[in-house]
């Protein structure tokens, strides 16, 4: 079972969200943590599972023989990204714009380009008793998150439960991390911004044609906007979380939430049969 814990913007609590899920259920279930906000992974600050094992991850990049080439210009017409340009006799490869899509070389004419490999990240892997972490680094100053995304992704054990911390957002990172997921856990504020983005997210689940659920985070921050939100859109609230100054410690200390207040555990343990009843029941409904 694959678990995708999603917010339409940083800093809803996602992270505290996903660790805590995946803590409550390590005490009775082979469990892994995908950190797929490659930009800055930073569940393992809560959870502090050694890490052991370390890849690079690369992405193909185009590099032209200018003796076969005769400048007709294919390549830079194929190319999405405008990653490839052709300006009289010079072939120009942008690899900073280049996804690695693998469109210039197949459909090259004179079979002028070959590929190297470019490093763009890592996959680092740790365990600790029944908990995996697996997650990506995106190196400094990259912008291909969705290759090191799909790295961490190769790793999943369907044996296991699996819970992905998605990056923010509702851009192509995150749809490579939502991607595949039988349940996505929307983690939102009850503010506007909150309610926007909140939406943005329902969107592009709802594209995907996934199960959905929203946890509700810092309640007593804002407004019930949220909640007539989700009851309109008959979107079920699987958890609240109160604006709270001693979880706020908690996460800033680096401790995790169910470790320093035990009696979340079974919140979150709730929460996880909740989603398993709603996947059961989404997959007898196809
Ligand atoms: S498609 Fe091939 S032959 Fe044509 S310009 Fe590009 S590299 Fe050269
Ligand atoms: S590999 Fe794809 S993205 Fe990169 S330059 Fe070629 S066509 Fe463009």
């Amino acid at each position: 079972m694959i678990i995708c814990v999603a917010s339409g913007k940083g800093g809803t609590g996602k992270t505290l969200v996903a660790t805590s899920l995946a803590l409550s259920l390590s005490a009775n279930h082979k469990v892994q943590l995908l950190d797929s906000d490659v930009e800055e992974p930073n569940a393992n600050i809560l959870l502090r599972v050694p890490m052991k094992h370390s890849q690079p991850v690369y992405i193909p990049i185009p590099s032209v023989d200018e003796t076969k080439c005769t400048y007709c210009g294919k390549c830079a017409e194929v190319c999405a990204y405008n990653a490839i340009a052709v300006i009289k006799k010079k072939v120009l490869v942008f690899p900073e714009l280049c996804h690695g899509c693998g469109a210039c070389p197949y459909l090259c004419p004179e079979s002028a380009i070959t590929e190297e490999g470019k490093e763009v990240g890592v996959v680092e892997r740790g365990d600790s008793q029944n908990l995996e972490l697996i997650q990506g680094r995106l190196n400094v100053g990259e912008a291909m998150a969705p290759p090191v995304i799909r790295e961490v992704k190769k790793h999943i054990d369907h044996g296991s439960v699996v819970v992905i911390d998605a990056p923010p957002g509702t851009s192509c990172p995150v749809i490579e991390a939502v991607k595949g997921s039988d349940f996505c856990l929307l983690v939102t504020e009850p503010t506007p911004f909150g309610l926007n983005d909140l939406s943005l997210a329902v969107e592009v689940v709802r594209e995907l044609d996934m199960p959905c659920g929203v946890i509700i985070n810092r309640v007593g921050l804002g407004s019930d906007e949220v909640e007539q939100y989700c009851h309109r859109e008959e979107i079920p609230i699987m958890l609240r979380i109160p604006l709270d100054r001693d979880i706020a410690t908690l996460y800033s200390r680096g401790i995790a939430l169910i470790e320093g207040m035990p009696h979340w555990r079974q919140e979150f343990l709730r929460v996880f049969q909740d989603t398993k009843g709603m996947i059961d029941a989404n997959r007898s409904a196809e």
